[in-house]
């Protein structure tokens, strides 16, 4: 494979340069003009003074920015760190000052946040775009804009360090330029973890981790046509999720993008019956949302082909409700952000297993280790789950200790529970961090949430271990009701008292609209947790 992950975006521009690359808001950008735009884009952070190996952030929700800015800073060799349009300016800098970036790239409405954070960072530029470099008149339906008659304008007037977009690429060359990289030795990527289960880590993932990972999504039995299929592009793209399976997929493939800022289930529904989106990978929330929209009947699902559901464990009634609603493929896979991500994921028109993530990607070793020992497991129990392959970050970023605890002997201890079966299945048991010990017994919060969600009147369910002073931990239940719908506590504990063994029923219930969840859809067990802890005070 080539060897700087740019070199996807090359290869399928002069293939076709006027294919459609973007769609975005009603407009149409092609691979010719993504290329150009990149490339100007590199010229400038070159004008700026940024070198091979230097760290450029961006901050950036799905716009065309995030794309130019991701390829333009690969281009030149510098190492793109992703960081969250949502992060507080406490989580922002954070990033900026482990990851040491110089420059960072935004959008108008969200660079007030990195003005006030960067006198502690080392951050000397600030490339600011606007909605309106794409569109003279923003529909800024989807945005939270801080709108200006001019935004884009006001932006460059702000501060000195403070460049526009849209000036700094008209006034660069839209000359070639890729550096030459040493692909498995030169990062490509900082992507900070979800943080889900605590700190946030930097992740080195080399232009070789990368281009493998695309690859292996390529390769799989997806069943999709490279060049003829229309990606929904609802993971956002500063997620190593949404920057693997869509933007870096659909363009190796030569595939449009069909870009959505944020998800929103009306939304989503309207564009891929308009756009007629063919693959449209996701997290298990965002097809919960959809599935239980009192709209879905309205909208044309049908040109869906292929979804893939990773970063949580898929319920299956979810699974089935919607292959039945769309007409398409929901197939389960896994990942992590150290793996680039994916490891793992179930055949789309072959052999598959609901309830499992799948057998081990190309190329990917995968087992099942004891926790404690690391001995290999035999078939059917439950114990980590480590994988080695070519996807396999290289270490996290100025943090030898934790690489060398989660990487050993080219093994990533990816700190999941699981089990594989005699056909070679594995299933995530749950994560070991959530884990709950209640009474000395092992409590897998996953296996109270498959019940609970055969409930007809609940939406969304999660169990947590929260500290008892009796039992150690004590297990409570967090719903979310279906629209409509009611149900006692009484109700729900003979529910899982017929189908669950004593010790994992439920002590607690709390009945609430929704559940804090991060960008992708992950419910946030720590923040349920923190919360619990302040009330307990
Ligand atoms: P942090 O690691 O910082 O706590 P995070 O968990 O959000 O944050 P990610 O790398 O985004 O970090 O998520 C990877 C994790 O997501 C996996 O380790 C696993 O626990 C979970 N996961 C991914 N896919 C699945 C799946 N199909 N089923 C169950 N869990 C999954």
């Amino acid at each position: 494979p080539e060897h700087n992950l740019a070199q996807f975006l090359i290869n399928s521009a002069e293939k076709r340069p006027n294919y459609i690359a973007m769609y975005f808001m009603g407009k149409q950008i092609s691979y010719g003009e993504l290329l150009e735009q990149s490339y100007k884009l590199a010229h400038a952070l070159q004008g700026l003074g940024v070198h091979k190996g230097d760290r450029v952030a961006l901050m950036l929700p799905n716009t065309p920015h995030a794309v130019v800015a991701y390829y333009g800073a690969l281009m030149l060799g510098a190492i793109v760190v992703q960081t969250n349009p949502l992060y507080t300016e406490r989580e922002l800098q954070l990033q900026l000052v482990d990851s040491g970036a110089t420059v960072i790239i935004t959008l108008d409405f969200l660079h007030k946040k990195v003005l006030a954070v960067q006198p502690h960072t080392s951050i000397k530029q600030i490339i600011v775009g606007s909605i309106k470099d794409y569109l003279p008149f923003p529909k800024n339906l989807l945005y939270p804009m801080v709108a200006s008659k001019d935004g884009f304008d006001l932006a460059v007037n702000y501060s000195s360090e403070v460049i526009g977009y849209k000036k700094i690429l008209a006034s660069s060359s839209k000359q070639m330029i890729c550096v030459e990289v040493d692909a498995k030795k030169d990062l490509a990527l900082l992507q900070y973890t979800g943080g889900t289960t605590g700190i946030s880590k930097g992740v080195m993932l080399t232009h070789y981790n990368l281009i493998a990972n695309t690859i292996q999504n390529a390769n799989w039995c997806y069943n999709i046509t490279p060049g003829n299929e229309r990606y929904l592009a609802a993971l956002p793209f500063f997620h190593v999720f949404g920057m693997t399976v869509l933007m870096n997929l659909a363009i190796l493939q030569g595939d449009s993008l069909i870009l959505l800022p944020k998800f929103e289930a009306q939304m989503v529904m309207k564009t891929i019956s308009k756009m007629k989106a063919t693959v449209f990978p996701g997290a298990p929330t965002m097809y919960i949302a959809l599935i239980h929209h009192p709209r879905i009947q309205e909208y044309d699902l049908s040109s869906i082909k292929v979804c893939v559901s990773g970063a949580a464990p898929l319920p299956r009634e979810v699974q089935e409700v919607f292959e039945s609603l769309t007409g398409g493929k929901l197939i389960e896979g896994y990942g992590l952000t150290e793996a680039s991500p994916v490891t793992h994921a179930n055949l789309v028109w072959g052999y598959r297993k609901i309830g499992t993530i799948g057998i081990p990607y190309p190329d990917t070793e995968a087992k099942i280790v004891h926790p404690e020992t690391g001995v290999e497991l035999p078939i059917g129990e439950i114990g980590e789950l480590i994988v080695r392959g070519p996807q396999v970050m290289v270490g996290y970023w100025n943090r030898p200790q934790d690489t060398a605890a989660t990487l050993r002997d080219g093994w990533l201890y990816t700190g999941d529970l699981g089990t594989m079966d005699n056909e070679g299945f594995f299933a995530i048991v749950d994560r070991k961090k959530d884990l709950i010990i209640a009474s000395g017994f092992n409590v897998y919060p996953r296996e109270i949430e498959e019940v609970l969600y055969e409930h007809s009147a609940i939406q969304e369910a999660v169990a947590v271990g929260v500290p008892d002073d009796y039992r150690g931990e004590t297990v409570k239940a967090y719903i979310v009701l279906k629209a409509g719908s009611t149900v006692s506590q009484e109700e729900l504990n003979v529910w899982c008292r017929e189908r669950l063994a004593a010790y994992k029923v439920p002590r607690l219930y709390e009945f609430r609209n929704t559940l804090p969840k991060s960008l992708v859809g992950k419910v946030l067990r720590r923040k349920l947790l923190e919360e619990e802890m302040e009330r307990n005070k």
